[in-house]
């Protein structure tokens, strides 16, 4: 029915989350009746991020270079670590301005059924940056995978650096939800009432 070239447009846009064959259509009608200029800023964007945006080589947090904004900023503390399980997890926690310290993005969170175990995701990389670390906040998600998570990386590490206080955040965020999707405010609060773990 549509013409090929637009028919792979919108092949290529129903495959992004929540967009049906319906949106799909709609979007690449839209991009169809946009200036040149317009539709061309969308396929560069797209291009930039691919090309320029890979994992920060310490905390593996999204980097424009090798090195995440984070990790290059002085004034962040160099003594408290965060542990999130995906990069877009340090987004609502920096909204928060609670947190002054550094992060660690594991990757995803333990999983035996899913076949995700510890070695799957970067726990070697975060014991490796233990050195002058005095707090490590497990920040995972509180569902049952981010909480056995949670968890796990307590117990090993007590076991490797027992002089560092792990704490968990604060009840107060929903149960089986995403971080991604807490309001700041009630982030906001499960960071200042975090606990030891
Ligand atoms: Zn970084």
């Amino acid at each position: 029915m549509l013409a090929p070239p637009l028919q792979r447009l919108v092949t290529e846009l129903s495959k992004l989350p929540g967009i049906g064959n319906r949106t799909a259509q709609r979007l690449a009608f839209h991009v169809l009746r946009q200036t040149d200029a317009d539709a061309y800023a969308l396929a560069q964007a797209i291009q930039d991020v691919k090309e320029k945006i890979s994992l920060c080589e310490i905390c593996f947090n999204w980097a424009e270079g090798p090195r995440c904004a984070i990790c290059l900023d002085e004034r962040r503390e160099r003594s408290t670590l965060c542990v999130v399980e995906e990069p877009q997890d340090v987004i609502p926690i920096e909204r928060t301005h609670e947190f002054r310290g550094r992060y660690h993005v594991l990757g995803g969170a333990l999983s035996p059924i899913d076949g995700v175990e510890p070695e799957d995701l970067r726990l070697a990389q975060l014991y490796r940056r233990l050195d002058g670390i005095t707090e490590v906040v497990l920040a995972t998600n509180p569902t049952t995978t981010g909480e056995a998570t949670a968890l796990h990386i307590a117990g090993a590490l007590h076991e490797r650096a027992p002089e560092i206080a792990v704490t968990r955040l604060a009840s107060g965020l929903p149960v089986g939800g995403d971080l991604e999707y807490a309001d700041e405010v009630t982030l906001g609060r499960a960071f200042s009432g975090r606990r030891a773990l």
